[in-house]
């Protein structure tokens, strides 16, 4: 059943012999265009398939597998109790089927139809059952696949509609041991045996065509090790590729210096502020590039940190950057830097997307020229038209909120030019989250970041109390929300959307328009209610944020607009309605916007959860404040696929590795990169050509390999 031709793994799945046409075409669609992308093509699991046995040497009580030809079928009963029967017949014997509460088989198996099915036969009478039992559809126009002789562990392909996981077995198999031979390692043959891993070529073998459940589990360790070293690789060689090659402007610290930053700060640093401070400064001082991740909890304070550093570089004439992921966030930082540094030599600007033509040719102006010192903006600042004479730091709020390309862009902003101030390749850069990456796999993922950890919030606050409530209590929420209004405090309301279209068909969401309308003239009737969301101009949005800030509005209702950074000190209590629709980092981030005053703060979830997951989630935010623990829960719950899946977080996905599940793996494939890319920085050479090659297919665009030696 081999291939006779010469096989190379370029050969388009349609050139191999025997293949058929559509499903060459229905492999193409699912990005399997030739032998070498077949063979990576992995199972998603595997599957004992028992020795086949005609109908008459079955034995009862034992799992067997059988095929025939469907002669009648039955349908009985409705719904929960619907029985659906059939009966088997292939020469030998007779094999009675029955599937219960499987209603829609009845438009599925009918009488004429060769079915090979595999389940535990009972003796009941005379008779022989098998009582909802595994089926395959035996399709007339193709060959039948070949009966199992003996137990037979099989792969189950990922498939596409017209293509079935039995025709992809059977188009591997006829070129598997063609292809087999054409397999390079890239793993040193010494790594490999210390690390006891098979060879590629083997685990390939073994995950097609496995003899046992071990040789499973053994070529799964070694093509997620793969993956995990591949990725640790671009990791290590991306920052060494940084640190040697690179220069950064020297920042000095000196006393003058440090004391003139003291003085703009309006309150005393925590002493974990402090200390992250002195990191963040010893880096800067000197022309290694920094590039280093400051993590730390909702309202712990990392804004005045990110100045901090910015005040360094404009110390030294040059000029800094902060990058937001909203408009709203930006506006905000934007306005209580221009007050710590009122008075100041430091000239600031904003710049966003929404500028008006005139005012963003002079914020880019003063970019270009220097006159600009300090500039806080959202991705508006990667733009192509915004150059800088001298940037020296670059921080970026709310990292994850952003892609690593958008990082590495605007890191690539801070270049050459030689100012009178001394030429540099590249900025410092400071990328800040309330999101932290779990403890259990943070170092290990991240490995071209050193990470600051912001680990007390400053002095005074008290933990938010969460509860939750169901909806028809809704009513008794807001009837206390009022008393804290009537103390004297402000709230927020979130709502998930701004409205709901008739057309949505979401009949039971209360957005924001109907949440507004019910509180005006209900519960909060005489209070100053103010609407905030994303559709809005940004002089109202702002002019709205300035009223709330200053005391004159009372309720917020707001989408998700003021998830991050929004910061306002009297601001204590957050409903959030239909909470069950937010995830958890989200929820607590939102949660974050109350308790960053000396005032208590309470955080009310309403909402009537469906799944298992939304009410794990809920319970997951009563029992936890610490973003750090969150974090560990919300892995375990989503899973690493979710939070490093997204491109959001900049971490491209494993397919085979599960960077929390295998950590022995992780940590054998972060020290093999490290001894790797130590010895041979570039991975230059003939030795490492096919791993160079490898990784820079894979990883590449995200690391920005590209230009890497
Ligand atoms: P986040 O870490 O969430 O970005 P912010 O930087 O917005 O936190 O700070 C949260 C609040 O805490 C702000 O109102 C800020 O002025 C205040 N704050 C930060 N550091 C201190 C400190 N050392 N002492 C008192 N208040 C502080
Ligand atoms: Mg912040």
């Amino acid at each position: 059943m081999s291939v006779a031709g010469p096989v190379e793994l370029t050969t388009p799945i349609a050139s191999i012999p025997g293949v058929r046409k559509e499903h060459a075409e229905r492999l193409a669609r699912i990005g399997v265009p030739n032998v070498g992308h077949l063979i990576a093509h992995l199972p998603h699991r595997h599957e004992w398939v028992r020795a086949e046995a005609g109908i008459a040497e079955i034995a009862a009580e034992s799992i067997t597998s059988v095929r025939g030809e469907v002669s009648a079928t039955r349908m009985t009963g409705f719904g929960k109790k619907a029985r659906f029967q059939a009966v088997l017949m292939d020469g030998t014997g007779r094999l009675d089927l029955v599937w219960f509460n499987q209603p829609y088989l009845k438009g599925r198996i009918h009488p004429g139809m060769r079915l090979r099915v595999q389940g535990k036969a009972a003796r009941y009478g005379l008779g022989l059952q098998m009582v909802n039992p595994k089926f395959e559809v035996l399709d007339p126009t193709e060959t039948e696949p070949d009966k199992a002789d003996s137990d037979e562990l099989r792969p189950v392909y990922p498939v596409t509609e017209g293509l079935t996981s039995e025709q992809v077995r059977a188009i591997v198999g006829r070129v598997l041991d063609a292809a087999l031979p054409l397999i390079e390692d890239h793993l040193p043959e010494d790594l490999r045996r210390e690390r006891s891993m098979p060879s590629l070529r083997d685990a390939y073998r073994m995950m097609h065509r496995p003899a046992s459940d071990e040789e499973v589990k053994a070529a799964r360790r070694r093509l997620a090790y793969d993956e995990l070293l591949l990725f640790q690789l671009g990791v290590h060689m991306k920052r060494a590729h940084l640190r040697q090659t690179m220069k950064a402007p020297a920042l000095e610290r000196t006393d003058a210096i440090e004391a003139r930053i003291r003085e703009r700060m309006p309150f005393e640093l925590t002493d974990a502020q402090k200390r992250v401070v002195g990191e963040i400064a010893s880096d800067l001082a000197q022309d290694v590039p920094m590039n280093r991740l400051v993590q730390g909890d909702v309202g712990s304070g990392k804004t005045v940190v990110a100045l901090d550093a910015m005040l360094r570089a404009i110390a030294h004439g040059h000029q800094a950057a902060l990058m937001a992921p909203t408009e709203i966030l930006a506006e905000q930082h934007f306005l209580s830097i221009s007050a710590m540094l009122e008075g100041s030599s430091v000239r600031v600007a904003l710049l966003t997307g929404n500028l008006g033509a005139e005012e963003r040719a002079r914020v880019l102006a003063g970019l270009a020229d220097g006159s600009v010192d300090l500039v806080v903006g959202t991705h508006a600042l990667i733009g192509e038209q915004v150059g800088f004479r001298s940037l020296a730091v670059v921080v970026i709020d709310e990292q994850h909120r952003f892609g690593v390309e958008q990082r590495a862009k605007l890191r690539v902003k801070g270049s050459v030019a030689d100012t009178g101030a001394g030429a540099f390749d590249t900025p410092h850069v400071l990328v800040m989250t309330a999101t932290p990456i779990p403890r259990t796999i943070g170092l290990t993922l991240f490995g071209d970041l050193d990470i600051s950890t912001i680990d007390a919030l400053p002095p005074g606050r008290t933990p938010v109390t969460t509860r939750t409530v169901t909806s028809e209590r809704r009513g008794e929420v807001y009837q206390w929300v009022r008393t804290r209004l009537d103390a004297g405090d402000q709230a927020y309301v979130v709502v998930p959307a701004i409205d709901t279209g008739a057309s949505s068909g979401e009949d039971e969401l209360r957005d924001l328009r109907t949440v507004q309308a019910e509180l005006e003239a209900g519960e909060l009737r005489d209070k100053r209610i103010a609407a905030l969301h994303g559709r809005l101009k940004r002089e109202t949005r702002e002019h709205i944020m300035a009223r709330f800030r200053a005391g004159s509005i009372d309720v917020l209702i707001a989408t998700t607009v003021i998830e991050v950074g929004v910061d306002v000190p009297n601001a204590t209590v957050i409903v959030i309605e239909h909470a069950d629709r937010f995830g958890l980092a989200q929820l607590h981030q939102l949660r974050g916007r109350v308790g960053r005053g000396n005032k208590p703060g309470a955080c009310v979830l309403i909402a009537d959860p469906k799944t298992d997951d939304a009410i794990e989630r809920l319970k997951v935010m009563v029992e936890t404040t610490s973003g750090f623990d969150l974090a560990e829960r919300d892995f375990a719950i989503r899973g690493p696929g979710d939070v490093f899946g997204t491109r959001q977080s900049g971490v491209p996905p494993f397919r085979i590795a599960d960077p929390v599940k295998d950590t022995a793996l992780l940590d054998f494939a972060r020290r093999d990169a490290a001894a790797w890319i130590a010895l041979n920085p570039t991975l230059a050479g003939a030795d490492d050509a096919l791993v160079r090659r490898r990784l820079i297919r894979v990883h590449g665009p995200w690391l920005g390999l590209g230009d890497v030696g």
